[in-house]
């Protein structure tokens, strides 16, 4: 399983992105189970600071106060995702965090905020497996695997029924536009559609790439 230019003691850094119901979190965890390694969601992250700015009544839209409430928050994303202290694991999930996350994500200063976290947390684990849409691009371009996830839009609106279709192709729509680090297919991804074949199957092919 060790990757012969892997130094000794380290663990894979797998990237998987794709957009929103596209299998990204199932199949990050069937991996991470896997290597024995662990997981970022770093959907969370941005989640966090968007739940943070609602309770602060920020505009999302203010960049320079949405950037300073990113400096400032605390954020324990695992199991459970705590952010200053307060449990959100489920008020992330909301209508009203997924409504003003796109817009939050979109801010550069953000961006810059949660990019240095995410590489500290993979460089103080010698390695993992981190979900998003930009980690091949931007976050780890060095990763030992790329992986972009994608499923038909009617197998994404399912997956993510209680969002409703519509604000899921606009969350969408907003992620792949952006001017900084939009959605994209990064240079050596394997693209993987998750909607034919079980997470197992997927498992068992994607770690032959490894
Ligand atoms: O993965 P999840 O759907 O929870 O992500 C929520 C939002 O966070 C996305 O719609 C996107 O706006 C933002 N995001 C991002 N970059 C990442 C991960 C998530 O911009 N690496």
């Amino acid at each position: 399983m060790t990757s012969p230019t892997r130094e000794t003691g380290t663990h894979p850094v797998v990237a998987i992105d794709g957009p929103a119901g596209s299998g990204k979190s199932t199949l990050s965890r069937a991996l991470a189970a896997r290597l024995g390694i662990e997981r970022l969601d770093t959907g969370a992250m941005y989640r966090s600071v968007a739940w943070a700015a609602l309770r602060d009544q920020i505009d999302p839209s203010d960049l320079e106060a949405v950037a300073g409430v990113a400096q400032n928050l605390t954020i324990e994303v695992g199991d459970r995702v705590v952010a200053d202290g307060t449990d959100i694991t489920e008020a992330i999930r909301g209508p009203e965090v997924s409504a003003a996350v796109s817009a939050v994500a979109a801010n550069p200063a953000v961006r810059a905020v949660m990019v240095e976290r995410q590489r500290s947390w993979v460089a103080l684990r010698g390695g993992g497996v981190v979900e998003g849409r930009d980690i091949a691009s931007v976050v780890l371009p060095d990763a030992d695997l790329k992986l972009y996830l994608t499923a038909s839009p009617e197998v994404r609106a399912a997956r993510r029924s209680e969002e409703g279709a519509e604000a899921v192709a606009r969350r969408d729509r907003l992620d792949s536009t952006r001017a900084a680090s939009p959605l994209e297919v990064a240079d050596g991804a394997w693209v993987i559609d998750t909607g034919s074949n079980s997470v197992e199957q997927i498992v068992e092919e994607v770690l032959t790439w490894l």
